[in-house]
């Protein structure tokens, strides 16, 4: 009878979806996302670009890590320097 509404977190408003394959999207603001649900058959994302995701992530990940190590370096660099002066 009428189409199940859900809250929209962009427009922030009460709208139906409209089913696009394994999205979803808002009438009002075109807002998307995917359901997670049925993903596979219908829609094949490109295995490359998912891998290339993970590799992005594990890349950026490690470059957090390689500053924050830096940053600690620095800053015991730095105590010790200004100890040495004083
Ligand atoms: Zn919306």
């Amino acid at each position: 009878m009428s189409a199940p509404v859900a809250f929209c977190p962009q427009c922030h408003s009460e709208v139906a979806f409209i089913h696009e394959g394994s999205s979803r999207r808002c009438p009002i603001c075109g807002f998307t996302f995917q359901t997670g649900l049925g993903v596979g058959e219908r829609y094949s994302p490109p295995i490359s670009s998912d891998a290339f995701g993970s590799i992005l992530r594990i890349v950026v990940i490690f470059v957090l890590i390689v500053l924050a190590i830096g940053a600690m370096g620095l800053g015991l660099l730095y105590i010790g320097c200004s100890h040495m002066s004083f």
